[in-house]
């Protein structure tokens, strides 16, 4: 996977924003069957802009389920 193909849908300006990999962490997940690990991915969103500012989701740092991130693209909501 190239970092640089990384997408993320930003969800304050809700545009496809380019990102990275951080860190990736296991989390407990209560699933129907009990208690799952579920991998996550800590993932910072590239500065990008809303309108003449840069938007708030400029930098930030989020938590993914791994799974969600496909080749090219994240979906985040
Ligand atoms: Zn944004």
């Amino acid at each position: 996977m190239k970092d640089d193909k990384m997408k993320i849908l930003c969800k304050w300006c809700n545009v496809p924003t380019h990102c990275h990999i951080v860190s990736e962490e296991i989390a407990e997940h209560q699933g129907a069957y009990g208690i799952d690990d579920v991998k996550m991915a800590k993932i910072k969103i590239h500065r990008h802009f809303k309108g003449g500012n840069y938007c708030k989701g400029t930098d930030r740092i989020i938590t993914v389920p791994k799974n969600k991130i496909s080749e090219d693209k994240i979906y985040y909501h």
